[in-house]
């Protein structure tokens, strides 16, 4: 073993997350690549994380994992008090996470928080660690936000709340198409503070590393890094699964209530012939969604696998419009969604577009039918439709609802319209520039390499002083 190697091995890094499946798949991702560049890596992440497991997981692909409480017991619906549950992380979250630092067996050399949890800066600052942060959303929604929270540019008003604008290395956007946060018509107090937080905050982090890669939002990195800011995409962060390696074990916050096997199910299917349906981890549908979309797919005669989450203590409506259409797919409560987009049968996405679901279909070179409903998702969905040319967009009507016929008009499009051919080459070949970014000498390969080198000398300066 050479000398930086053995080196290496005893450098310890902290990621720090908050307990939600898009901010655990990335980080911990991320840590899996530390773990394979030799550093030892150890994930902590709030105990509301096991509710739906027996026994706290030790180590998963060679990260460690710990838990610290968020001051709420376990079983606390957080989702349906948000405000309150970030007012009650940041407060308990900080005390109990510089206790598990001080208590640690090992010595931490840096430490990587995602944004929710943007106070993990404040810990590291106390104790003289170097600090990293990794930006689970787009590079695009990094420059929105960056120019919106430091006043850069102008942007929609209670006044003028239609207004497009224009930024650096972006696309002009409508409103509509801005991540709802930066909008007047915001509701949601708790985050919209936390990101000017993130924002104010970030001459406290030593490095941002990015969940994207640089073939796939080049302008808007250059134009970060060009601007000023250091910003090295890593990703992207998905599981080995979506590269065509075997089961790659996650850490799943959500299990399936059904006996029913998706793989083998899809297994039946003809090659490119199913839709599958999912809007992520936090939102759920409405009655009035679902039996849109249901009576959409219907009319499309196409196969389709569809993970309808409900909320707890709650029973899937069982209404005839479901039972009509039980024969024509499969529908599920959750699925190893990775897997799913793996899978040769599956033909596209009707997506919320949650950045994580987006990349996995980015990977798995699967076209998309973007339904976004707030936060990025406006954003992501542009990506999508107007500067990747993976999908399309569903067009909601003035009420905000999305009507069957237009499900059915966007399957028909992607799955066999005059843009279906373009919107499948596209997506192609952004499968491919993945895949180089990632490997031995890509884009994100190199930046990991640059971080990591960082990270272990700046820890020899330390240990020299
Ligand atoms: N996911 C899954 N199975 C499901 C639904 C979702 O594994 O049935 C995973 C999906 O692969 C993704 C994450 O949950 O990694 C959802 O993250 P995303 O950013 O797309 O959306 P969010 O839940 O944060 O809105």
């Amino acid at each position: 073993m050479n000398s930086s190697c053995e080196q290496k091995q005893n450098i310890n890094v902290l990621l720090v997350t908050l307990s939600a499946q898009g901010h655990l798949n990335p980080i911990l991702k991320l840590g899996k690549i530390l773990v394979n560049k030799g550093l030892h890596v150890t994930l902590a992440t709030t105990n509301s994380a096991l509710k739906n497991m027996s026994s706290a997981p030790k180590c998963i692909g060679g990260v460690y994992h710990e838990f610290f409480s968020d001051g709420l017991p376990i079983d606390y619906d957080r989702e349906a008090n948000m405000d309150y549950y970030m007012d009650t992380l940041s407060k308990f979250g900080p005390v109990n996470l510089l206790a598990l630092i001080k208590s640690h067996p090992r010595k931490f050399a840096c430490v990587v928080h995602t944004p929710v949890v943007t106070w993990v800066s404040d810990v590291a600052a106390e104790i003289n660690i170097p600090n990293a942060m990794l930006w689970i959303q787009p590079c695009t929604l990094y420059q929105i936000y960056h120019r919106y929270y430091n006043g850069l540019d102008e942007f929609p008003t209670d006044t003028n709340p239609n207004m497009n604008v224009k930024l650096p290395g972006l696309p002009v956007f409508h409103a509509d198409e801005l991540p709802s946060f930066v909008l007047p018509s915001n509701r949601f107090r708790s985050l919209d503070s936390i990101l000017k937080q993130v924002f104010h905050n970030m001459h406290k982090v030593k490095w941002v590393l990015g969940n994207s890669f640089m073939e796939l939002e080049k302008d808007v990195i250059m134009s970060l890094n060009n601007g000023g800011c250091v910003f090295w995409p890593v990703g992207p962060l998905v599981p080995a699964t979506l590269m065509g390696k075997e089961v790659d074990v996650g850490f799943d916050l959500f299990k399936s209530n059904e006996d029913s096997n998706c793989m083998e199910w899809l297994n039946k299917q003809k090659p490119s012939s199913v839709v599958y349906i999912s809007f992520g981890t936090f939102l759920f549908l409405t009655e009035k969604d679902i039996k849109n979309i249901a009576s959409g797919l219907k009319t499309t005669k196409r196969p389709f696998l569809w993970v309808i989450r409900v909320p707890e203590n709650q029973e899937l409506p069982k209404h005839g419009f479901l039972e009509e259409i039980k024969e024509q797919g499969l529908i599920v409560s959750w699925c190893p969604q990775t897997q799913v987009l793996s899978h040769p049968a599956v033909g596209c996405f009707l997506s919320h577009c949650g950045w994580n679901s987006l990349l996995e279909s980015v990977v798995a070179g699967v076209p998309v039918i973007a339904c976004p409903q707030w936060t990025d998702q406006p954003t992501n969905a542009k990506l999508v439709t107007d500067v990747w040319g993976v999908g399309v967009k569903v067009k909601k009507s003035l009420d905000g609802v999305v009507s069957g016929e237009e499900v059915g008009r966007c399957v028909e499009e992607v799955m066999s319209g005059l843009k279906s051919e373009v919107i499948r080459k596209n997506a192609l070949e952004l499968k491919a520039a993945a895949r180089v970014a990632l490997r031995d000498g890509g884009s994100s390969d190199n930046n990991i390499r640059m971080f990591v080198d960082e990270v272990v000398s700046s820890c020899s300066c330390t240990e020299h002083k």
